[in-house]
């Protein structure tokens, strides 16, 4: 046993020696391995660096070719450049250029703008001097011709004037034609009396027209006096004579069938009235916009009574309403309440004096079938804006200047206060106008007045209504000439108000104011004695306006007698 342990000692000693000397092995190897790993890793890194190195290469050499191209694009793009902006440069120099010769033009534009400004100013100040001037001349023409003037009208013969006449005059043609036109200022009436030779009277007027002479003729004439209205001045026209010698026709035109309203389609067969509205607006719209307005007022006077013809009621329906006419404390007539209508237009107004004329039939008081019972007095009264500082200048004359002054005021028209106009023509607004306290308004008047009948109808078959018609048609027109007689006579005391007819027209008969009479005259034997006291009563009036052109000292052109 103690053997055996020694030999397993033995052996067991030589294992642990040969166990140590693998384990020595071992370790041995390890480092071996160790050291191949980190040749090995040291060989991979070697290899790595040498790759980076090829790459760095590579991309060095592109880099280098990149920036040479980069750089020859750098260059071209910079030549490219400078080109470009030469070229600029030019188109810069150029423009500036441009402008600089633009200017130099523009600063001749302005020279001969400001002379030409200048030279505009110096026209309209001659311009408005020519003006003065002109209103000045037309006035003294105007009144040359007279204030008051006497025109005669015949008309033709017409087919009923050949109806039977009195039946105990049977032997004499009535329908001969007795007064003509001898020439354009001369009636020749032939006077024939049963067993005396005819014997031939004449009477001189401003103008005669002849039985063939159109409207257009006769307004020819009329035509000036409407520059005379727009200059400051008011105008009357009137057709004076009897029933049926044309007054109506003259004053408005051909009657419509049946109906006292007249043809307003008819232009060349138009008369006075609708003529002188046409021309009034025309005048006005040569004058700057705004600065006038139109109001119409139809009256009819019949019985010494004055109606209103465009007067409303509530709901819009017309009918003649009676209205009164005074005298305001400035002395000038007026007809309170009375309607006032604003037209704009020509048409306007014809419509609405159609209108009114309409009415003269209908009109509940008046019985008669022919309106010439009545006298007929369309009214127009122009009113114009004046700015202060032209307000002496506008007139010219020093009388009419201070006239208007006295008469003017800061009243404007319910239409024109309230703004209520639809009217784009008026350019500067009424509040405007009303906020400027130095300007002024001025109205003027146009007065176109178709007379009653002059005939005198034999009283004693005549009674009633017809009596009373008559005879009031009687003391109006007497009035008239009552009127007439004393402005020729220069009296100081002038009986306006002795009907309501002359009160009416006072403002506008007389003084500075224009007035033409136009007599109507029927050319038949029929009519003779009628003729004859027409053309008295034109005569009359005719030396009115020689009486007043004598007193002005004016050259009268002496027509012989
Ligand atoms: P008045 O109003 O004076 O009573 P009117 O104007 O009614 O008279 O005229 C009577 C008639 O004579 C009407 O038929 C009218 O057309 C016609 N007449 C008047 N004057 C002329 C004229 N100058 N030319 C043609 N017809 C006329
Ligand atoms: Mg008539």
């Amino acid at each position: 046993k103690e053997e055996r342990i020694v030999v397993l000692e033995t052996e067991n000693a030589v294992l642990h020696l040969k166990l140590a000397e693998y384990q020595g092995l071992a370790g041995r190897s390890t480092n071996e391995v160790l050291q191949l790993y980190a040749a090995h890793g040291q060989q991979m890194k070697f290899q790595r660096s040498s790759v980076v190195t090829q790459l760095h290469g590579a991309i060095k050499k592109r880099l280098k070719q990149d920036l040479k191209s980069l750089h020859s694009f750098a260059l071209e793009l910079s030549k490219d450049f400078q080109r470009q902006s030469k070229t600029c440069l030019y188109q810069v120099l150029a423009a500036v250029q441009g402008i600089q010769l633009q200017n130099e033009a523009m600063q001749m534009f302005q020279i001969k703008a400001f002379d030409l400004e200048q030279s505009l100013q110096e026209v309209t100040e001659r311009y408005e001097k020519e003006k003065q001037k002109r209103k000045a001349l037309h006035n003294s023409l105007i009144e040359l011709r007279g204030n008051i003037r006497v025109h005669c009208r015949i008309r033709p013969l017409l087919p009923f004037d050949d109806a039977a006449g009195h039946s105990q005059d049977r032997q004499r043609n009535f329908s001969e034609k007795v007064a003509y036109a001898a020439d354009d200022e001369t009636v020749l009436v032939k006077c024939s009396r049963p067993g005396h030779a005819s014997v031939n009277k004449t009477f001189q007027f401003e103008r005669v027209y002849n039985d063939l002479e159109s409207q257009d003729a006769v307004f020819a004439d009329v035509a000036p006096l409407l520059t005379s209205l727009l200059d400051g001045y008011n105008v009357c026209i009137m057709a004076y004579g009897q029933t049926g010698s044309g007054k109506t026709y003259t004053m408005l035109g051909p009657q419509l069938e049946g109906n006292l309203a007249f043809a307003i389609e008819e232009e060349s067969e138009l008369g006075i009235i609708p003529r002188a509205t046409q021309e009034v607006f025309r005048l006005i719209s040569e004058k700057p916009p705004g600065s006038y307005w139109v109001e119409v007022s139809v009256v009819e006077v019949y019985n010494n009574e004055i109606f209103d013809l465009l007067a409303k009621d509530s709901c819009g329906k017309v009918f003649g309403v009676k209205r009164d006419v005074v005298t305001t404390r400035e002395g000038k007539s007026d007809v309170p309440l009375l309607t006032h209508e604003t037209v704009e237009n020509a048409s306007e107004f014809l419509h609405l004096v159609n209108k009114g004329l309409q009415l003269r039939v209908t009109h509940p008081t008046l019985v008669h079938a022919h309106s010439s019972r009545s006298h007929l007095v369309v009214t127009l009264t122009i009113t114009t804006v004046v700015f202060g500082d032209n307000f002496g200048t506008l007139w010219e004359d020093e009388q009419t200047s201070q006239r208007l002054n006295k008469e003017a005021s800061f009243t404007f028209p319910q239409k024109m206060r309230d703004n209520k106009s639809t009217s784009s023509s008026r350019a500067s607004s009424p509040v405007q106008l009303e906020a400027t306290e130095k300007m002024k308004q001025v109205k003027t008047r146009l007065q176109l007045v178709d007379l009653a009948g002059s005939e005198c109808v034999g009283m004693s078959g005549v009674t009633g209504a017809a009596l009373r018609e008559t005879s009031f048609i009687n003391r109006s027109l007497s009035a008239l000439a009552d009127v007439l007689g004393a402005i020729a006579e220069q009296r100081a005391h002038v009986p306006y108000r002795n009907s309501k007819l002359t009160h009416l027209l006072q403002d506008s008969v007389g003084g500075d104011a224009k007035l033409l009479v136009m007599l109507c005259i029927s050319p038949g034997q029929k009519y003779l004695t009628e003729s004859m006291q027409s053309l008295g009563f034109g005569t009359r009036a005719r030396q009115v306006q020689r009486g007043q052109v004598k007193k002005k000292n004016f050259p009268v052109p002496s027509k012989g007698k």
